[in-house]
């Protein structure tokens, strides 16, 4: 059945091989199956008309009905146009084509009365529609429908007239031979429970809507459907997975009860309590655990990582970290190091720089089971390194590896998998989520530690940067640290540099009394680290950077967060840079600095920053600005795939669909069941052409 719609599109009536070429080269359409997915972006309401004189600016399309009174060529050479002067009983406008004249001039008569359809704009007081769409009045038909679809286009296209009525023209020849061959892929029990139209119907209603009501269910259920088999696919590896590998069974808590009640340093919050008992559920199930953790900036998750580990060591095993960066790996060792310490757990620490002599020792530690905790950049990852029973490998930051790498770290047990905690401070909406790490299980800390006071963000310009500074300096007089970052964008990597090197130079000025640090990519990474040390340390009071310091660094004392070029940066990475300060118990502030003209986007980025601190609605907003395709990880989800479900819009049907998926699944895994076999087939004829799955991160 498949074959017929591999069929290519020059066989279809009415096509033919050049305008094949053009939709293949224009729209990536080749088959009668890829035409059939040229879903209409959009439908416009064609029952109403308008009268010349009711014409009024900001009007988007619209239809009149006019006579042609004279049909003229203008201008010369690349200026040349036809126009037609039309006019209805309450005024006259003229029509103008620039492309295709010869074929218009042929086919409009003088004399007959026809209904254009168009963007209408003003010239001095005359009214014209360029390229309009039209028809003859005479031939208008009574099955002609209120609710017409609109396809995109291209300019080339619309030159051989395939515009959005062409395509549509096409289609109803199309929708004539394929639909008798257009099979069911969902089950009767889901259509029933979910209330969808058949396929076919859909199919057809999506081209050419009968009315409102039924075009609705009819992208609803197409919606569905392709949500459904996202998430299918997602739930089916995580079937295969669990199938496949074991779990150790890590079900002894007797470290945690110690630090519990004799080290914790605070009070968790009920989030955490909440992840960790999700994580404890997943470590004693004998299953391997695949969990993602995610958490604003400043939620807490190196104790959960902590805790978790301390339940991987007394059941018997080690824990690993690993985190992107070197900054963040050393802060990750500083503070497990007082903890483990208290609880006599031998913790060390691998990254790049750590010296031969030192590797060895801990190459041996790691094998004869000493070592309990190894902290780590992707040095981890070496061959060399090696355990004697690793439980439980948590990755921090995940979305800075690879998949690559984290399939390594799997190795890293020949007998059983470790269980793996991935730990996210990029926030992510909750349908973008469900569709990125379908296949994992993902645990929310979605509160703050108490008494943390909201971070202040302000937006400021050039002009009130003598403010800025004084307010600088009075933080600094109270003893805080203040961050002043730039943008870093790769190909304008010289540029950037010179804008920090200058900012740098003249806060140097400003501030003469006071310390500072610099930290650019540019700088060798012990230079790096010196300098962040300083400033953790509190040596430096003010630091100087690019966005190297986005991800995790804490210094609790560090109050202020000027960004500087706030326009030119994502909503994510933003909220990422403000997560760097109000970790202590002070009031924190953000300011933003930008240009004073800014595009609508960055004008809702920046208003958006001063209105909220929560990276859930953050997030959200960024990805209505931007689409799910910029997003982190999505290229290869298959996410940029999605021919008319829209993530950002359609979340209440992403859930339905999930549940769906999920259900069926719980009931019948490898979808053998009769009833469930039109579900399979399609399954398997996804297979054939989707995308590498494996590959999501
Ligand atoms: P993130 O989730 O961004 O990695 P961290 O784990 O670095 O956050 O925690 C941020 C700060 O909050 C650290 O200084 C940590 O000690 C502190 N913290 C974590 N949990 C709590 C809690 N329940 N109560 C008070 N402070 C906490
Ligand atoms: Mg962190």
């Amino acid at each position: 059945m498949s074959g017929f719609f591999d069929t290519k599109i020059e066989f279809l009536k009415g096509v033919g091989p050049q305008k094949a070429e053009l939709l293949n080269k224009e729209l990536s359409i080749f088959t009668y199956g890829d035409l059939l997915q040229h879903y209409p972006f959009r439908y416009e309401d064609r029952s109403k008309f308008y009268k010349i004189r009711e014409l009024q600016p900001d009007l988007e399309n619209v239809q009149v009905i006019a006579r042609i009174r004279k049909i003229e060529l203008v201008g010369v050479g690349g200026k040349r146009r036809l126009v037609a002067y039309v006019a209805d009983e309450t005024g006259e406008m003229e029509m103008t084509w620039f492309k295709g004249i010869q074929w218009v001039q042929k086919k409009l008569p003088v004399g007959a009365v026809y209904i254009f359809f168009g963007k209408p704009a003003q010239f001095g007081r005359k009214w014209s529609i360029a390229h309009p769409e039209m028809e003859p009045l005479s031939q208008a038909t009574e099955k002609r429908n209120t609710f017409q679809p609109v396809y995109s286009s291209t300019d080339k296209l619309r030159a051989r007239f395939l515009d959005s009525r062409g395509i549509s023209k096409i289609l109803e020849g199309l929708i004539q031979v394929c639909y008798p061959h257009i099979s069911e892929t969902l089950s009767q029990e889901v259509l029933d429970q979910y209330q969808l139209i058949g396929k076919r119907e859909a199919v057809k209603e999506i081209h050419f809507p009968s009315e409102p009501g039924l075009l609705q269910r009819a992208r609803k259920r197409l919606k569905f459907e392709e949500f459904f088999f996202l998430q299918l696919r997602l739930l089916m590896m995580k079937v295969s997975r669990t199938e496949k590998f074991r779990g150790q069974i890590l079900d002894n808590t007797e470290l945690l009860t110690d630090f519990y009640q004799n080290h914790i340093p605070f009070e968790l919050t009920g989030a955490q309590k909440r992840v960790i008992r999700e994580a404890y559920h997943d470590l004693k199930s004998g299953k391997q655990m695949n969990r993602l953790v995610q958490g604003d900036v400043g939620s807490g998750k190196t104790m959960v990582a902590f805790i978790c580990m301390l339940i991987a060591i007394s059941s018997g095993t080690q824990a690993c970290l690993m985190a992107p960066t070197e900054i963040l790996a050393n802060q990750h060792y500083e503070g497990l190091k007082e903890f483990a310490d208290m609880m006599g757990l031998k913790i060390s620490i691998l990254t790049g720089s750590v010296k031969k002599s030192a590797r060895k020792i801990i190459h041996e530690e790691l094998l004869n089971g000493e070592l309990k905790i190894l902290i780590g950049t992707h040095a981890l990852l070496e061959d060399v390194v090696q355990f004697k029973n690793l439980g439980l490998a948590i990755v921090d930051e995940q979305h800075r590896f690879g998949v690559a790498q984290r399939a390594k770290l799997w190795a890293k047990n020949e007998e059983f998998i470790p269980h793996v905690l991935v730990m996210t401070a990029t926030p992510i909406p909750r349908t973008l989520a469900m569709t990125l790490y379908g296949d994992l299980d993902v645990s929310v800390i979605d509160e703050l530690p108490a008494g943390r006071k909201p971070i202040q963000t302000v937006h400021r310009y050039e002009k009130d940067r003598l403010k800025v500074f004084g307010f600088i300096n009075e933080e600094v007089k109270k003893g805080r640290q203040v961050y002043i970052v730039y943008p870093l964008i790769e190909d304008s990597e010289k540029l950037d540099l010179k804008s920090l090197m200058d900012g740098y130079e003249s806060i140097a000025r400003a501030f003469p009394q006071y310390p500072l640090s610099i930290v650019h990519g540019a700088m060798k990474s012990e230079d790096k680290d010196y300098e962040m040390q300083r400033f953790v340390k509190g040596e430096t009071k003010i630091m100087v950077a690019t966005t190297v310091i986005e991800v995790g660094v804490n210094v609790p004392n560090a109050s202020v967060m000027i960004i500087e070029n706030a326009e030119r940066f994502g909503l994510s990475q933003l909220h990422q840079l403000r997560g760097r300060v109000g970790r202590g118990a002070e009031q924190s502030y953000c300011v933003l600095m930008s240009k004073y003209e800014l595009s609508k986007d960055s004008r809702i980025r920046l208003e958006t920053m001063v209105r909220t601190n929560d990276g859930f609605e953050i997030a959200d907003v960024d990805l209505r600005l931007r689409g799910p395709g910029d997003l982190m990880g999505t290229q290869q989800s298959g996410i940029t795939d999605l021919l008319i479900a829209d993530l950002s819009k359609d979340a209440p049907i992403l859930t339905l669909a999930r549940d769906a998926a999920q259900q069926i699944l719980a009931n019948d895994p490898h979808l053998t069941q009769p009833v469930n076999a039109p579900i399979l087939r399609q399954v398997k004829q996804q297979k054939k052409t989707a995308v590498n799955w494996s590959r999501i991160s």
